[in-house]
């Protein structure tokens, strides 16, 4: 099939008659995955992006592949790269995402914009000199992620204001269309304190959102990595209610399949192993850290600091909990960027 993908801040990947998953691309303001659904009498948004100017162009593409404005929104969760677009779909939208997350975007979330209103100007400037000085370009090119978080913030701050979902459900939330329907099934304190995945049974298609990462790092420390394995054994297995699901649509990266699924999983127990053994062995200091090798299968990886920051934190919890560890406690975010 050939499609036309004209947009600046992602690519479209068609995953079915009227369902589209909007790939971020490096270098653009979006930086989150989306997804768009023809329900049939309406339109569905899985996630606005970080930024006003991204969400526009998701906004426009619905009218142009589906021929209407969307009427309803669902915020994954509260992180900022998933709904700084939301004003873009007022007012003719509904936006919806778990009562916690809504609590967390006014709390954990207006820390993080202080926080981006304060570094943005420095970040950018770093970055920027940082890829001038850059010798290779495969070390150019992994500035790009960044410079497109904070030029796009930089354009749009002066116009961004957070706004917040304005109908919540707890566990589960059917959307009934004259065509397909869609599922939101939440999940608590795994990749944050609550994260929503869209599922369309007809179409064997889930949006996972930031509970699945494809060929990038996935970020652990604000949620729980025990729980994380949990929540994706349970999806692999059929017990979340999700079945017959070939194709899962990541926060970060392409499209993925079941493999990918088990990939991320391994990911992560691999990285907890890898803590423990640092804490077993004394080598606990930023060094020791520093020093660690990216396992060989995850080392093409994009977001190879996420890994880092991974470790960290997995190491601060081993070290608090010691030996008679119930698993990490959801915890705030640090003040960078982190999916
Ligand atoms: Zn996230």
């Amino acid at each position: 099939m050939t499609f036309q993908n004209a947009a600046k801040h992602y690519t479209l990947d068609p995953l079915s008659d009227g369902v589209y998953a909007a790939i971020a691309r490096d270098g653009g303001a979006a930086i989150c995955n989306a997804g768009l659904v023809d329900l049939g009498d309406s339109t569905l948004v899985i996630d606005t992006f970080l930024t006003p100017t991204a969400a526009e162009e998701l906004r426009t593409d619905a009218q142009r592949l589906i021929g209407r404005i969307p009427r309803r929104v669902v915020n994954t969760h509260y992180h900022n790269d998933h709904i700084w677009g939301n004003q873009v779909f007022l007012p003719e939208a509904d936006l919806i995402s778990t009562a916690e997350t809504r609590v967390l975007i006014q709390t954990a979330g207006k820390e993080e914009y202080d926080d981006y209103r304060a570094i943005t100007g420095d970040r950018l400037r770093n970055a920027l000199d940082q890829q001038a000085a850059a010798e290779t370009d495969a070390q150019r090119a992994a500035f790009d992620l960044w410079i497109g978080v904070f030029s796009g913030l930089a354009r749009d701050f002066p116009r961004l204001r957070v706004t917040l979902p304005n109908l919540v459900f707890e566990n589960r939330m059917v959307l009934y269309g004259s065509r397909r329907r869609a599922e939101l099934v939440a999940f608590s304190g795994a990749h944050t304190g609550s994260d929503t995945v869209v599922y369309l049974p007809d179409d064997g298609v889930v949006f996972m959102s930031d509970l699945f990462f494809v060929g990038h790092h996935a970020y652990l420390g604000d949620g729980n990595p025990d729980r994380w394995l949990e929540v994706l054994r349970s999806i692999m297995d059929g017990t979340a209610g999700i079945q017959n699901a070939s194709r899962f649509v990541p926060g970060h990266g392409p499209t993925g399949t079941l493999a990918d699924l088990q990939r991320l999983a391994d990911y992560i127990r691999e990285c907890q192993q890898i803590a423990r053994t640092l804490v077993a062995e004394g080598k606990t200091g930023q060094a020791d850290v520093a020093s660690t090798p990216i396992p060989e299968a995850f080392a093409g990886w994009a977001g190879p600091r996420f890994f880092y920051a991974n470790l960290s934190s997995l190491l601060e919890e081993y070290q608090k909990t010691g030996r008679e560890s119930g698993g990490m406690k959801p915890k705030r975010v640090s003040k960078s960027f982190r999916p």
